[in-house]
C-alpha cells in the first residue's frame, strides 16, 4: 500500500463516519414547512418541532376583519406514513373536534377526533402524501364559487352565471340565476321568486357547500327540481363576503360592519346592497316568496336549525307560511344532518342590531306572505363534511319544492 492510497482510504473512512452521523431516521427526514400563500390561507406558525414532527399554529390575525377563527395551511416535507401532530388554538370557534384534511387540495376528509388540552386541540394524522392541506373545515374559496356557477349554468337550460357585484376590494361576487320558461299567457300569475345566499360570515365555509348541494340539485334531472325550475326564478349566491374569504379572515363581527348587520338603508358592503336591490325588484314585480341565508352556528350545535324573524314582525299569512315551510323542511331535511324542528327568533333579545340582520330586513321590506329565514348548519359533527353539507343543500331544495306546491301568495 502506498502513502497515497492509505491517505485516500482515511479520507473515505471519515466521509462515511460523517454520513452515518446524519443517517439516523429522524435526521434523514425532510424538514416540515408551512405555507399559507394561496386564497383562504390562514395560519400563524407558533413552532415546528422537526424531531417530534409537531406543528403548532393559531389562525392568522387580520385586524378589524372579524373573529380570528379560520385556519387553512399547506404542509410540505411529509414522509408518507409518518405521524404528523397539528396543535391548534385557541378560541372555541377555531378548534373543531375534527379538522379537514386533503392530499390534493380539492377533496376533503376529516381527521380523527382531536385531543383537547385547555383552549387548544391536537390532531394526529398519518401522512398520505408529501404535501398535504389542513383546515378548520372543507375550504370553499371565490374561485370555487366561480367554477361552480359557470359549470352548472353551462349544464342547465335557462340558467346563467352572473356577477352580482364587485366587492369593496374589487373582487367579483358570483351568483347563478335559474329562469322559468316565459309565460304563455300574460294573465298567468307571475313566477315565484326565491333567493338563497351563503357566507355572509367568511369563516363559515360549510354554508358554501350547502349552497353547492342546492345549486347542483336545482340544475339536476330530478323531477322535483324540474318542477321547481318551471315555476320559479331562483338566485343562489355561494359567497357573499368574497374579500374575507380570499384573505383567510373570519369576517364575523368585522369592523366597521359585519355583513349580517349591514342590512340597512345605507349598506357598507356592495354585496348586501346588490342583494337588497335584486330582492326589492322581484318584490316590486309581485314575484318574491322565499329568502334563505345560509350560515354555520356555534360549536355545540349538533343539528341544523333555523333562525326566524320575531313573530311580532310577521303578518298572519307570513306566520302561517313560515309554519308550512318549517313543516316541509322537517319532512325533507332528514340528514344525516337533520332538521328536527328547532327554531330560534333573532329579535331584540338576540341582538340590539336585530333589524339590520338580513332575514329581518327582508321580512320588513317585502310582501306579507314572504318567508325569510336563516339556516344554521352544524359544523362540529362527524357529518359536517363537504358531502354532508351538500346533502343539506339538496334537502333544502326538496323542502322548498314541497313548500311551494301550494301557492304561498
Ligand atoms: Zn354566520
Amino acid at each position: 500500500m502506498t502513502m497515497h492510497t492509505s491517505r485516500l482510504s482515511l479520507i473515505a473512512g471519515f466521509v462515511l463516519l460523517v454520513l452515518e452521523m446524519f443517517a439516523s431516521p429522524a435526521q434523514a427526514r425532510a424538514p416540515l414547512a408551512v405555507s399559507i400563500d394561496f386564497p383562504g390561507g390562514s395560519a400563524e406558525v407558533l413552532g415546528i418541532d422537526q424531531t417530534t414532527r409537531q406543528i403548532r399554529i393559531a389562525p392568522s390575525a387580520h385586524p378589524n376583519r372579524g373573529w380570528v377563527c379560520w385556519w387553512y395551511l399547506e404542509v410540505t416535507g411529509l414522509e408518507v406514513g409518518e405521524m404528523l401532530t397539528l396543535d391548534v388554538g385557541d378560541a372555541p370557534w377555531a378548534t373543531p373536534d375534527r379538522a379537514a384534511v386533503s392530499d390534493d387540495g380539492k377533496t376533503w376528509r376529516q381527521t380523527d377526533r382531536g385531543a383537547r388540552h385547555e383552549k387548544r386541540i391536537t390532531y394526529r394524522y398519518q401522512a398520505t402524501a408529501e404535501k398535504m392541506w389542513f383546515a378548520w373545515g372543507p375550504p370553499f374559496v371565490p374561485a370555487d364559487a366561480e367554477t361552480l356557477v359557470k359549470r352548472v349554468a353551462k349544464s342547465c337550460e335557462r340558467a346563467e352565471a352572473f356577477e352580482l357585484c364587485r366587492s369593496r376590494e374589487d373582487r367579483p361576487v358570483w351568483a347563478i340565476r335559474f329562469q322559468p320558461p316565459p309565460r304563455q299567457d300574460a294573465n298567468d300569475a307571475p313566477p315565484l321568486g326565491l333567493w338563497f345566499q351563503a357566507r355572509q360570515h367568511a369563516w363559515e365555509s360549510g354554508s358554501s357547500w350547502v349552497a353547492q348541494g342546492l345549486i347542483e340539485w336545482l340544475a339536476s334531472d330530478d323531477d322535483r327540481a324540474r318542477t321547481l325550475r318551471s315555476k320559479a326564478e331562483i338566485i343562489v349566491v355561494p359567497i357573499m363576503d368574497v374579500d374575507n374569504v380570499a384573505s383567510g379572515a373570519g369576517g364575523k363581527n368585522e369592523a366597521p360592519q359585519d355583513h349580517n348587520r349591514d342590512w340597512t338603508d345605507k349598506p357598507y358592503h356592495p354585496a348586501v346592497a346588490a342583494a337588497q336591490a335584486n330582492i326589492k325588484a322581484l318584490n316590486d314585480a309581485g314575484q318574491f316568496d322565499l329568502f334563505v341565508d345560509l350560515h354555520n352556528p356555534g360549536a355545540s350545535s349538533q343539528n341544523p336549525f333555523f333562525y326566524t324573524s320575531p313573530v311580532t314582525l310577521l303578518s298572519e299569512q307570513g306566520a302561517h307560511n313560515l309554519e308550512h315551510f318549517l313543516a316541509a323542511a322537517r319532512l325533507e331535511m332528514t340528514g344525516p344532518l337533520a332538521f328536527k324542528g328547532e327554531t330560534q327568533e333573532s329579535g331584540a333579545k338576540y341582538d340590539k342590531n336585530w333589524q339590520s340582520i338580513s332575514k329581518n330586513w327582508v321580512t320588513h321590506n317585502t310582501a306579507k306572505h314572504v318567508v325569510s329565514v336563516t339556516l344554521e348548519t352544524a359544523w362540529n359533527t362527524p357529518n359536517s363534511t363537504a358531502s354532508g353539507y351538500q346533502t343539506v343543500g339538496r334537502n333544502l331544495g326538496l323542502a322548498t319544492e314541497r313548500y311551494l306546491r301550494a301557492s304561498p301568495r
